[in-house]
């Protein structure tokens, strides 16, 4: 690990203004990701800026029947929060689907939205990463690529995006707010937070330098049966092969998003209209321009079977 300084923050402009103070700084909360990425040098900020301090840590009901979750909520405590287990249960079981208890009480809601891909080559410096190197190539383009993205993926890079709880809130239409260091603000739909990765795979959000996440805003609950179904090489402590967290209504209509399959979680609005006639139709639709390789064909039949499935035990909690 490289050397690099440290600085307390109380406010969230503090904070924000303090990332635009010196070159290759970085916020740190939890920090289950970046240790990770500095011990193995491919996150090698010179100045870390704590941001445990600066008070987002509540959660709260909004004006309009929401619910207002600050960056700084642990994992743990989001789950466990009893308005989240009955009204927004999608949110729950996806948080409890990833990482392990002692990651999840470490881990916030900003850094669970901000978690890097879990591909090997970006862990490898000795191999070939457009993300971690801009310009260097892809080394999973014709290695080992099982794991990786079946859809909005690029010749640059196929890597996917790991979280679980950002699925849930794509499913949820999630908002993220932040601040910059300017003192404006900006809410995001969480569709137009995450990038797809295009020729730029390194740049992988929308939030702007200087520009730190206060919170996630979850609408009014629009009720529904809501499942949470993580396909995975072990039944816990991995990341998805395939994810679905979906809201059923008693008519057949809902919303669907998938994880493990994109840059992003993969959602597909104009498609959901499609999810009374069943997973085939809706997955066709949903998978639009689909693009595999040898090692990941196998998500095509698999996010089909995982919607059926889905479909299925929501039929079933609604009888
Ligand atoms: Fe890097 Fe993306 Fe290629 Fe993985 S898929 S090696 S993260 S460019």
């Amino acid at each position: 690990m490289r050397p690099f300084t440290y600085q307390r923050v109380h406010t969230p402009a503090e904070a924000a203004a303090a990332l635009l103070q010196q070159r290759d700084t970085k916020a740190i909360a939890g920090g289950t990701n970046l240790l990770d990425l500095m011990k193995l040098e491919i996150e090698t900020p010179t100045h870390l800026v704590d941001v445990n301090g600066i008070g987002l840590d509540k959660m709260e009901a909004t004006s309009d029947g929401g619910m207002r979750i600050g960056a700084l909520v642990r994992n743990t405590d989001l789950a466990a929060d009893p308005r989240v287990r009955r009204e927004y249960p999608l949110l729950s079981r996806a948080l409890l689907a990833g990482a392990s208890g002692q990651l999840r009480n470490r881990a916030t809601t900003a850094g669970n939205l901000l978690q890097r891909t879990r591909c090997p080559y970006f862990y490898d410096t000795d191999q070939p990463c457009n993300k971690r190197l801009p310009g260097s190539g892809c080394g999973a383009l014709d290695g080992f690529s099982r794991s990786h993205a079946i859809v909005g993926h690029s010749k640059y890079c196929i890597a996917t995006h790991p979280s679980d709880m950002a699925v849930a809130m794509r499913a949820l239409d999630a908002v993220v707010e932040t601040v910059h260091a300017s003192g404006g603000t900006r809410s995001i739909p969480i569709a137009d937070f995450h990038r797809l990765p295009g020729n730029t795979p390194h740049v992988e959000t929308n939030l702007r330098t200087g520009e730190i996440i206060t919170a996630v805003t979850l609408p009014r609950p629009v009720g529904g049966v809501q499942i949470y179904h993580k396909v995975r090489d072990r039944a816990s402590y991995a990341f998805a092969l395939v994810s679905v967290g979906a809201i059923i209504q008693r008519d057949g209509s809902g919303r669907v998003a998938v994880g493990g399959i994109a840059h992003k979680p993969w959602r597909v609005e104009s498609a959901e209209a499609l999810l009374p006639n069943g997973a085939s139709a809706f997955t066709s639709k949903l998978l639009a321009g689909v693009h595999t390789t040898t090692q990941n064909a196998f998500k095509v039949p698999l996010v089909q079977r995982t919607i059926a499935t889905v479909l299925h035990q929501a039929g079933e909690l609604q009888r």
